[in-house]
């Protein structure tokens, strides 16, 4: 959303609008796009010179990511409810220190896949999406895309509706419940959780400092490493002189409209895709388009969950209202980070 919109999406959901609260986040989100795309950074994955950390108790990529984000990780309220009308709940907090899956404990993961004879190793992790749909569609304005190119779930606002796992094509936000706002409004039923995911360490890139698994990488290999870390256009030139010097391929540049997290291959992608999908996998590696792209994905968009959207807007507006007063010093804060706001456009 930009600033000079002069209305936010959490200021919409605040201001009572939500009459056109389902879908209007979707609407609003896209006026951001033009600038994640001029100052975003980008992540490139060199798949050719990943070892997994085989020979380590833990990749050095997941310990470090785990680590820095330890303090934001959910610590759910027991005994955790069902869903309704699921009858089922999402709790990871028994299972903390699974690492071989996308979890609201674990933001980064390694797949490891052999095509033709040959071992790959896979760092997943949310691909930060140049027009995201999770973030375009989420009914509650919870996700935001930054100028630095990161995608963002604010936990304080996500209701856990899991809409942008279902947009998401790779399926990479994590709901925990037990946990957020929707605890606040039942008996509404309202979302059941919140989501969780890889955040690019937004905080880490506005004090300066790279991404903790791309340092913890860069520490262990040093010039061997197979993370980099910049610009887009010059993470994406680095990526094209590498695929042109190994006769490899690119994965990102296009896939769901362009992603700010790319990787380069000596093997095409549709070959590990397929392996991924041998494996049963759900995060795999084949073309997706982005489902913004034309009429018939928004209007799809619009209509995904409405009656919970509605409730849940509805929930929302009242919870923020009771506590307006409360609020209003801490929302200031809040704001002071988006890509959108002043501070952070100059
Ligand atoms: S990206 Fe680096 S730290 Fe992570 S598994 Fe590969 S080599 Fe290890
Ligand atoms: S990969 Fe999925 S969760 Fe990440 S920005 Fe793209 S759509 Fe959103
Ligand atoms: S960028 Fe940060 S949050 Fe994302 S996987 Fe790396 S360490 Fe984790």
């Amino acid at each position: 959303m930009n600033k000079k919109d002069g209305l936010s999406r959490r200021n919409f959901l605040k201001t009572g609008a939500i009459v056109a609260g389902v879908g209007a986040a979707g609407v609003l989100g896209l006026s951001g796009l033009a600038s994640a795309k001029t100052r975003t950074y980008a992540t490139l994955i060199d798949l050719t010179k990943c070892d997994g950390c085989k020979n380590e108790p833990i990749p050095r990529c997941v310990e470090a990511c785990r680590m820095v984000n330890e303090k934001k990780f959910p610590n759910p309220k027991e005994p955790i409810k069902d869903l309704w009308p699921q009858k089922t709940h999402d709790n990871w907090s028994k299972k903390r220190d699974v690492t071989n899956t996308l979890t609201p404990y674990n933001w980064t993961t390694i797949q490891k896949v052999e095509v033709e004879g040959e071992e790959i190793f896979l760092p997943r992790r949310c691909m930060h999406c140049d027009n995201p749909p999770c973030s375009n569609l989420c009914p509650f304005g919870a996700l935001d895309k930054y100028e630095d190119g990161s995608v963002v779930i604010n936990h304080d606002l996500c209701l856990g509706g899991a809409k942008c796992k279902a947009v998401c094509p790779w399926h990479i936000p994590q709901r925990q419940s037990g946990v957020g706002i929707y605890l606040k409004l039942q008996p509404i039923p309202a979302g059941g959780g919140v989501m969780y995911k890889c955040d690019l360490c937004h905080d880490r890139i506005k004090k300066g400092l790279i991404p903790a698994c791309v340092e913890a990488c860069e520490k262990r290999l040093g010039a061997r490493k197979p993370l980099f870390f910049g610009k887009r256009d010059q993470i994406l030139k680095l990526a094209h002189d590498r695929a042109r010097e190994i006769n490899g391929f690119i994965y990102g540049e296009n896939e769901n409209g362009g992603t700010g997290t790319l990787y380069v291959s000596r093997v095409p992608f549709e070959k590990i895709d397929l392996k991924l999908k041998e494996a049963k996998s759900t995060l795999t590696m084949g073309k997706v388009e982005n489902p913004l792209a034309d009429v018939n994905g928004w209007a799809k968009g619009f209509f995904i969950g409405p009656i919970i959207s509605a409730l849940g807007a509805i929930g929302l507006a009242l919870y923020h209202k009771g506590k307006k007063e409360n609020t209003t010093a801490e929302a200031k804060d809040t704001e002071g980070v988006s890509i959108h706001t002043k501070k952070e456009e100059e």
